[in-house]
């Protein structure tokens, strides 16, 4: 059925960087409208997975399956319009402008290809607004929205970064670290955003803080050493003696 089908088949896929193997024989199937979270140790190659997945790096080989195409060639460009997104790709945060003024650029780049300009009619100006609005509201900065982004605090700019990465409507959205430099009581707000965005989207996202994985993922990888190490559901991987190991290992 179209609710088990799978949005990103990823097939052996390997990067090497001169001798060093960083990513070897990577095997990932990602269901559709799921939140799915790769993990591992430092050094475990989930970064390099994300740029190989986005196209900032190159695969040595193994291929990569969205939504029924063969992304495995194409430029990263190219990916994002097909509806696979990485979080901060296009979110060059400006920070004088308002947070309103942001998500609108972040619109009017999608409309325009890479381009932009700010003297276009009133009329369009007025389309993107609305859109701009909407998307606020999804993150929850509707508050904010006169604010100059670099006054924001921190766990609100990445719900900004966020807002600008939906203005690309993509089915797919790749998070790194989502967590990361967060304060406590910034966590479950995110937490519940990412929850939030997922519902007619897909998530993978590269997660340390465990407690936020366990919460909200459907579905783990865990990656050591630049292989698939286990695979299933938080309680599954997390009892591991393998996942145990290698976090324990390091
Ligand atoms: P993780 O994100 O899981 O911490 P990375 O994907 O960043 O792991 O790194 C995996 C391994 O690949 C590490 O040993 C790292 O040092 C190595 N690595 C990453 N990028 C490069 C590169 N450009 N050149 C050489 N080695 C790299």
């Amino acid at each position: 059925s179209n609710r088990d089908d799978i949005i990103l088949n990823v097939d052996k896929l390997s990067k090497r960087f001169g001798g060093f193997a960083a990513v070897t024989g990577v095997d990932l199937k990602v269901r559709r409208g799921s939140i799915h979270a790769l993990i591992g140790p430092n050094g475990a190659g989930k970064t390099t997975c994300f740029n190989l997945l986005t196209k900032f790096l190159q695969p040595t080989s193994g291929t990569i399956v969205f939504d029924g195409r063969d992304i495995t060639r194409l430029p990263a460009a190219e990916i994002a319009q097909l509806g696979l997104v990485r979080s901060f790709q296009i979110s060059a945060v400006f920070p004088r402008l308002t947070v309103l003024e942001n998500v609108r650029v972040a619109i009017q780049r999608r409309q325009r290809g890479d381009s932009f300009d700010f003297w276009r009619s009133e009329r369009s100006l007025h389309a993107y607004d609305l859109e701009a609005w909407e998307r606020l509201s999804e993150v929850g900065l509707s508050d904010y929205a006169h604010v100059p982004a670099g006054e924001l605090p921190y766990g609100r700019k990445r719900a900004l970064e966020i807002a600008t990465t939906l203005a690309l409507d993509p089915q797919m959205l790749l998070l790194d670290e989502p967590m990361a430099g967060m304060a406590h009581e910034d966590v479950g707000r995110i937490s519940a955003l990412i929850r939030s965005l997922s519902a007619g989207r897909t998530i993978l996202m590269v997660e340390h803080n465990l407690s936020v994985v366990a919460e909200l993922s459907d579905r783990i990888t865990v990656l050591a050493r630049g292989q698939v190490l286990a695979e299933g559901s938080y309680d599954e991987v997390s009892k591991d003696p393998r996942v145990i190991d290698a976090y324990i290992g390091v």
